[in-house]
């Protein structure tokens, strides 16, 4: 099934063999309630309960093939903000050699602690707290990926990344009347940072403080 789902994925597009390895290989069905595993292989985003939702694979792919951009090797240090269920942390445990990943809403923090506990993953380290202040400690990073969406990228991340380093953010695009979003790209250069946007995307927002 998970085969299948990537070759799915490859013909939208999505080419960055790495990052297909990946989803090849974390077992997505893990990190849903049992009453979701049978959709747990379909391109779309499934409810974790609290109102947060697991990300699309299509997305997961798409974001870490933009973080990627062609990497020869595994990136260095990688920061995650909105853990979720701990499903893309998983995928990117395999294409970086540290996963820092931080959660605002406890209860979940608290749930994905356990269920990553069965998966051995050595090199993910999971936080609790405000993921707009990013993490200090773990900085700088060769790659920062936000899994929610807020008005504009904290400061703190842009401050956290490596020069040389990517981030890839889901951002409101002003003046929209639906707050559409777009997924943003912000390259750290020795010149300073230089900004892209791409598609559209729908993302929970990024919220303030835990809970
Ligand atoms: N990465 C997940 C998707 C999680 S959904 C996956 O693998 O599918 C986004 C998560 O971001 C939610 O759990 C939400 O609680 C969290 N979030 C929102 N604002 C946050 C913030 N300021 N700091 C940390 N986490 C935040």
């Amino acid at each position: 099934m998970r085969r299948n789902m990537v070759q799915k994925l490859a013909g939208h597009g999505l080419s960055d063999p790495r990052v297909m390895e990946a989803l090849a290989t974390v077992e997505r069905h893990r990190f849903v309630d049992s009453a979701l595993r049978g959709q747990a292989y379909e391109d779309t985003s499934l409810p974790i309960g609290l109102g947060q939702t697991i990300s699309k694979p299509g997305v997961v792919a798409r974001m870490i093939e933009l973080l990627r951009n062609g990497c020869a090797g595994k990136l260095g240090r990688v920061l995650e903000i909105g853990t979720g269920c701990g499903y893309q942390a998983a995928v990117l445990s395999l294409l970086a050699d540290e996963v820092y990943s931080i959660e605002r809403l406890r209860a979940l923090h608290d749930k994905t602690r356990d269920n990553l506990r069965h998966l051995r993953l050595a090199n993910v380290h999971l936080l609790f707290g405000d993921g707009r202040a990013g993490f200090a400690k773990g900085a700088p990073y060769a790659g920062i990926i936000a899994a929610a969406g807020g008005d504009a990228v904290p400061q703190a991340w842009t401050d956290q990344l490596a020069v040389g380093g990517r981030l890839v953010a889901p951002v409101s695009m002003a003046g929209g009347a639906s707050r559409q979003q777009a997924l943003l790209v912000i390259d750290k250069t020795v010149l300073g940072l230089r900004q892209s946007v791409f598609e559209a995307v729908h993302f929970v927002p990024l919220k303030s403080g835990v809970a």
